[in-house]
């Protein structure tokens, strides 16, 4: 990779660097790597400490430039930070992004690439393994051994444990919600930033997408994926309007909002909303569920939480069953009483 330190510990270097070498495509927003980026560096940790990973940002403009400075010292195992600077990666395409994951990991010939299970992750992972012709393997919860990786089936009913055995790259989507980012900020190491290498951009067509825009609420509350808190509303809130009292309640807590499928489909609030198989997989310290029957897709999306309260008056419901606290009454006049009772943040 032409990084070696030089004369006769060149090829020792290299084949090292090969080894255990990981590219982390990491999403960033407002000039700052997200926190699922920032769990995928702790997966790249769990590979092995001697991993030397190299970060991978693409966008345009001064918040790119941004946050490749937080990329450079976010882990003392950040080794590089490539930056692909170009209008082409400035929204989460999967085509140009997979040709570029190609091109970067042609060019570095990494054992392991890591990206998280957002869309974008989703997205964009089995694309370049196609591209490259290996096998992704999506979903890991957990790092046993550098090719060993446990990953969730059944909708989260059972953990598989499965052993990657195909070419390098060995290429992986993980669940943030599985790896907590660490706290050590690597304070005095600040890794080299390097532009990536974007001749292939004129190679030929980068496929047949193409961005339209973006439509997004401004809001003051925590990101669903990351909140600490949730509150997530069922078919059982009955109409978009009875959501706003949730809504309330997410404003004193501090919240997200969620909703299951149920609830989407009825039109009561936007899909982004949606937790479960199909939608986020949260984990928050506190999970409340309103009106939400528990039904095993679901459950899916928010079993890992690390409280769990539910509200439903029906006693048999399943959420009960994974419930550490159980209310078994009508939805509404619990929420009354929590609006009442809880002070304004
Ligand atoms: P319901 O099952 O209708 O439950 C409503 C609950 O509200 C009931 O338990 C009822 O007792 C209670 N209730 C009603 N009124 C009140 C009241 N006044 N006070 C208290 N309680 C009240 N679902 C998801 O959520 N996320 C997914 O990602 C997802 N993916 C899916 C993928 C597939 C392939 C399939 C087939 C399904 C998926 N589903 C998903 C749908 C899932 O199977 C359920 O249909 C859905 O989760 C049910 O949503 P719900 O609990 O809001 O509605």
């Amino acid at each position: 990779r032409g990084r070696a330190t030089g004369g006769g510990s060149r090829f020792f270097a290299q084949s090292l660097h090969r080894f255990v070498s990981t590219l982390v495509v990491a999403e960033h927003e407002g000039g700052f790597v997200k926190p699922s980026s920032l769990s995928a560096l702790a997966a790249a940790e769990a590979i092995g400490k001697e991993n030397r990973v190299s970060l991978l940002l693409g966008g345009s403009g001064p918040a790119l430039h941004k946050a490749a400075e937080h990329a450079a010292s976010s882990h003392p195992l950040v080794s590089e930070v490539l930056v692909a600077d170009s209008d082409a990666f400035a929204h989460p395409l999967a085509e140009p992004w997979a040709e570029l994951l190609r091109s970067v990991q042609q060019r570095g010939g990494y054992s392991h690439v890591i990206a998280s299970s957002t869309s974008f992750g989703k997205n964009l992972l089995p694309r370049a393994a196609a591209l490259l012709d290996v096998s992704p393997v999506t979903d890991v919860t957990s790092i046993s051994e550098p090719r060993v990786f446990v990953r969730p089936i059944y909708a989260g009913n059972a953990l598989c444990t499965v052993r990657y055995t195909g070419e390098d790259p060995c290429m992986m989507s993980i669940r943030s919600t599985s790896f907590s980012p660490t706290d050590a900020m690597s304070e005095t190491k600040v890794a080299p930033i390097t532009q990536v290498d974007l001749s292939f951009l004129s190679e030929g067509s980068l496929g047949k997408s193409a961005w339209v825009n973006l439509k997004s609420q401004d809001t003051e509350r925590p990101d669903l994926a990351n909140a600490s808190v949730v509150v997530t509303g069922g078919r059982g809130l009955k109409s978009a309007d009875n959501f706003k009292l949730l809504e309330q309640l997410a404003e004193k807590l501090g919240a997200a909002v969620g909703a299951t499928r149920a609830a989407v489909d009825a039109g009561f609030v936007p899909n982004e909303l949606q937790v479960g198989q199909t939608g986020k997989i949260v984990a928050p310290e506190l999970y409340m569920a309103f009106g939400v029957s528990g039904a095993i897709q679901h459950l899916a999306g928010m079993r890992d939480s690390k409280v769990i309260v539910a509200v439903n008056k029906d006693a048999d419901a399943p959420i009960f069953q994974v419930a550490d606290y159980g209310i078994v009454a009508d939805l509404f006049e619990v929420l009354d009483e929590l609006l009442k009772k809880l002070p304004d943040k």
